[in-house]
């Protein structure tokens, strides 16, 4: 398969100029085979090994879809943990660096909770962060998620081996039921098709093989 160049896709020039400044030129494997189908607006599951891509995969798909103008939280992505959390953050963070004013916010366990509901009173596009701490504040009325419209779910096999399960369940509750739904795995086991089945609607699935 010949390499495909990220320019090829249907994204706005500011963020193409910023994947070409980041030194990204050709897709991966999952990015050419996901992003054709997150950008036309469908659920996606994608199933790719560690270090692959997946995450500007994803921040790509959430970033084209956000209207900065209007500031609420219009993208939700969940991770199992606290690191993956301000992993992804940061990817998108420079991803999103052509965007002026776009505010993207960590909402993670492990640290006082008093900040947070600080900084969300200032408001925010995007909120990165994992399951426990999200359903603590959705309990608190310290979130609103009325307006988000792609819900990411990375590293979901991970999630649901942390016993993340109903906590995904409850925060999905919250969403608007129009929304983009992208689920991301290394592994594909029985418990993310149950997930798969409650979260999305009529997912298109990618699936890259390791290459060796
Ligand atoms: P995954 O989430 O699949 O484990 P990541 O999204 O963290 O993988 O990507 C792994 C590394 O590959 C990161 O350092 C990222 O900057 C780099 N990367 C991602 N996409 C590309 C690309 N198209 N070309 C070159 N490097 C890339
Ligand atoms: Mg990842």
């Amino acid at each position: 398969m010949s390499a495909i160049a990220f320019n090829t896709l249907p994204l706005e020039q500011a963020l193409l100029d910023t994947v070409s400044d980041l030194g990204y030129k050709n897709m991966t494997p999952v990015q050419a085979q996901s992003l054709p189908v997150i950008l036309s607006g469908k659920d996606v599951i994608a199933q790719a090994k560690t270090g692959s891509g997946k995450t500007v995969a994803f921040s790509l798909g959430v970033l084209s879809r956000l209207n900065v103008a209007r500031f609420r939280i219009q993208g939700l992505v969940l991770c199992p943990t606290r690191e993956l959390a301000e992993q992804v953050a940061t990817e998108m963070r420079k991803l999103a660096r052509g965007i002026h004013n776009i505010k993207i916010l960590t909402l993670c366990g492990g640290v006082p909770i008093g900040p947070q509901i600080g900084s969300l009173e200032h408001g925010a596009h995007i909120i990165v962060g994992t399951p426990g701490r999200i359903e603590d504040h959705l309990f608190k009325g310290t979130l609103n998620f009325n307006e988000v419209s792609t819900l990411v779910l990375d590293e979901a096999d991970q999630m649901l081996d942390m016993g993340f399960a109903d906590a995904l369940d409850n925060i999905v509750s919250y969403l608007p039921e129009k929304r983009q739904n992208l689920m991301f795995s290394a592994t594909f086991p029985k418990r993310i098709e149950t997930i798969s089945e409650r979260v999305m609607h009529q997912p298109e699935m990618v699936k890259v093989e390791d290459q060796v």
